[in-house]
């Protein structure tokens, strides 16, 4: 297929997809077998498959980066997979072996190279996901299940955010709770956050804000986001793995990147009445989220029922921004990568 060179320019997010797929079957006889490139297309199922009555799902989500090379490149694939094992065991679906994760990936990017831009800020976003697909309307994990990936030309998540996006504070729905499937990346998370997302919308933010189911004190994430909170000290404070946060890659990699140029990072819970606070006295400096798609990207207000807290970043280049170049110049090749963050897939034709 002739690719549009308009669409390559400016992808936005998870609009348009490439021309192929990988496919890879599991059943409890077999194991995981099958594996295929097949053009992009409808996956036929039953109607009764687990992953659509049940919600039997989970995905990931990783981007792959055309260099100066000419080679191909993943960030951090490692951590995808693992974390890719930790949902589907959450889900009770048979894990993808990290192997067999990163084989189909580079499978997928290869033969669908023409998609990989190398435009700053443009790259392939890689989406993997496993669904049951056995038959069954009775409840119990499915025996059998499939292993995709599908791929979309990705650019900016927000569209223009040099000045940072508004938050809602949700104050009805709750994305996770203690024992649920927080940390797992899964459809079902989406699917519960999905009414808090159009209210956020409909308050005029782009991105609504959860806080703890049981209380609704302690900060969480942005339902597809983790968020840090920059001090005047130059101190980062990030929400801690509680079991209902996903644990991203970007928190990850933002907390060693800050932690290597010298800043302190607390992972401890923070409140929404400390954000109030601290931003009212100017010593919360900078708020911003962190995620694969939307990279990292300024929170400048936290709108709620009854105020709104604002929060600018006074120094210039902001910490985010700072952050954000090291870490999209790791990802684009243009810093070195000194701590072997990237895999390379090898060279690949326009
Ligand atoms: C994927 C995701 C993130 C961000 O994780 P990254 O690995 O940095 O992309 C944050 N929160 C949720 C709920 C997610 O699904």
């Amino acid at each position: 297929m002739t690719i549009d060179p308009a669409v390559l320019a400016a992808p936005g997010f998870g609009a348009h997809f490439t021309d192929h797929m990988v496919l890879v079957d599991f059943s409890e006889q077999s194991g995981w077998h099958g594996r295929r490139v097949v053009p992009y297309g409808p996956l036929p199922m039953d109607p009764a498959a687990t992953a659509l009555q049940y919600g039997q799902e989970i995905f990931e989500g990783l981007k792959v980066y055309r260099h100066r090379d000419g080679h191909l490149r993943l960030f951090r694939p490692d951590m995808n997979a693992r974390r890719f094992a930790a949902s589907a065991a959450r889900l009770a679906l048979p894990a993808v072996p990290a192997g067999l994760f990163v084989e189909s990936i580079r499978q997928l990017a290869l033969v669908d190279a023409a998609w990989v831009s190398d435009r700053p800020g443009v790259s392939l976003y890689v989406r993997p996901f496993v669904i049951g697909t056995e038959a069954l309307l009775g409840v119990r994990p499915a025996r059998h299940a499939t292993y995709g990936v599908i791929a979309s030309p990705a650019g900016s998540y927000f569209g223009d955010t040099e000045t940072g996006i508004s938050l809602w504070l949700s104050q009805n729905h709750s994305r996770a709770g203690a024992g649920g499937t927080g940390a797992a990346k899964c459809g079902g998370n989406y699917a519960a956050a999905l009414v808090a997302q159009t209210e956020a919308k409909a308050h005029g933010c782009q991105q609504v804000l959860f806080t703890d189911a049981a209380t609704r004190t302690w900060v969480e994430e942005a339902g597809s986001m983790n968020i840090f909170f920059v001090f005047a000290d130059g101190t980062l404070v990030t929400p801690p793995l509680n079991g209902a946060i996903l644990a991203g890659v970007t928190r990850d990699s933002v907390i060693e990147l800050a932690r290597d140029r010298g800043q302190r990072v607390e992972e401890r819970p923070i409140s929404i009445t400390e954000w109030k606070e601290a931003a009212a006295t100017g010593e919360l400096t900078e708020v911003f989220a962190a995620g694969t798609a939307a990279v990292i990207t300024p929170i400048a207000a936290l709108v709620t029922d009854d105020t709104v807290i604002e929060t600018r970043a006074s120094g210039s280049p902001s910490t985010a921004q700072q952050l954000r170049d090291e870490l999209t110049g790791i990802q684009h090749g243009t810093i070195p990568d000194r701590r072997g963050w990237l895999l390379d897939l090898g060279p690949a034709p326009r």
